[in-house]
């Protein structure tokens, strides 16, 4: 792994690495867009590059830029967040046994239920929270453990230094989707992990304009060598176009996802006196199972939250219904805070009165209050 950086993380990230362009001196990197390079006469590619497949400058920054986020040795970006997780299963070798957090993003836990058995996987879903559950589903030989922190959408929070020893004493390797941490808050790699997974739709590029995803390493290793090559091979490949506005969005990542922590830890706690509301799942608020070992592995508590109304379902659906400022949307982790009625989307087990809130970075006070408002009068519509 890398040594830590002598910059933090905020001052790495504001100047894209301090990359300039070679050619002209401008203070951004340039979005290389060529499919094709020109060989040397004798044949040979002395640039490094060949074919926008594999091999693509703006990439090669944009992943340089994430590596030092996250302390990697390595960072590959992929086409979607799906394609990046993806990628690592398939680099297990078939046949091999998963085990899997039982909390986390739905299509991917989709994914690893109906697809995974048709590739010779072996999959058990455990509650990572829970380290004698791991211990013992990690008793028959296993491959990967694959965990989400926090963990869409009633964000859990799995102790990655402990999960780390247990996952290696057993032979296994361990994979984190950070992609609700952001590597602001947690660093992975740092703790232990071998991969560590983000959507870039979500905080990395923090605009809601692009869809990609990202994997880093803290070392050299079979397993990534392979899911380099699957990357190339089923051109699981991000775009030039995409790549440098993902750089672009990596530039303001701290300050975007402090203030957004921030604002979402005063409706936490606002929330969780609220009348209407039954519970607020918020890793900072004291209450929170997790809150240990979040106040120990994370340098804050990140930007999503979920309320569970006491009207139940009919309450949850007509708040999300009530609100003109949140934006009734899908994905997270964007400038814009979305509200999203999480059990129409994925079905059971999530609780039918939960609303899952990413917070943006609109004014707090404005926030609470439409989301006040909307309860309100989502209890008014229910009586
Ligand atoms: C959105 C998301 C994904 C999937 O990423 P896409 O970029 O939508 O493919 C995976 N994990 C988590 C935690 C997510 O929020």
């Amino acid at each position: 792994m890398s040594e830590p950086s002598r910059w933090n993380p905020r001052t790495l990230a504001a100047q894209a690495l301090g990359t300039v362009d070679p050619l002209t001196r401008a203070v951004v990197p340039p979005l290389h867009v060529a499919t094709t390079f020109i060989r040397d006469p004798d044949n040979e590619y002395r640039s490094g590059y060949a074919y926008g497949r594999p091999d693509n400058a703006t990439v090669r920054q944009t992943e340089a830029v994430i590596a030092a986020l996250e302390g990697a040795n390595e960072a590959l970006v992929f086409g979607s967040g799906m394609a990046a997780a993806t990628s690592v299963i398939l680099a297990v070798p078939p046949g091999s046994r998963i085990v899997a957090s039982q909390v986390m993003y739905w299509a991917f836990r989709r994914w690893l239920m109906s697809e995974g058995p048709r590739f010779g996987y072996t999959i058990e879903f455990v509650d990572t929270t829970n380290l004698d559950a791991v211990r013992d589903a990690l008793k028959p030989a296993t491959a990967l453990l694959y965990v989400e922190t926090p963990g869409n959408p009633l964000w859990p929070i799995s102790d990655i230094a402990a999960l780390a020893e247990i996952a290696h004493a057993a032979g296994a390797m361990l994979a984190i989707d950070s992609t609700c941490a952001t590597p602001v808050f947690t660093q992975p790699l740092r703790l232990g992990a071998d991969i560590v997974m983000h959507s870039a739709s979500k905080y990395l590029n923090g605009h809601s304009d692009v869809i990609a995803g990202a994997l880093a390493t803290a070392r050299a290793s079979e397993l990534w060598e392979r899911i380099n090559s699957i990357r190339i091979e089923h051109g699981a490949i991000l775009g030039p176009f995409e790549a440098w506005l993902l750089q672009r969005g990596l530039r303001t990542l701290d300050v975007r996802v402090r203030a957004q922590a921030a604002s979402a830890a005063i409706l936490a706690e606002r929330l969780s006196t609220h009348p209407s509301v039954a519970s607020v799942l918020y890793p900072g608020l004291s209450s929170h199972p997790g809150h240990a070992v979040a106040a120990r592995q994370m340098s804050g508590f990140g930007a999503m939250l979920s309320i569970r109304l006491k009207g139940g379902a009919a309450a949850a659906i007509a708040t999300a219904a009530k609100v003109e400022l949140w934006k009734r949307a899908t994905s997270l982790g964007g400038v814009e805070s979305l509200i999203e009625h999480r059990g129409s989307v994925e079905g059971p087990p999530c609780p039918t009165d939960l609303l899952r809130l990413s917070v943006g970075l609109e004014h707090p006070d404005d926030l609470f209050s439409d989301l006040e408002d909307a309860i309100r009068a989502a209890h008014g519509a229910a009586a």
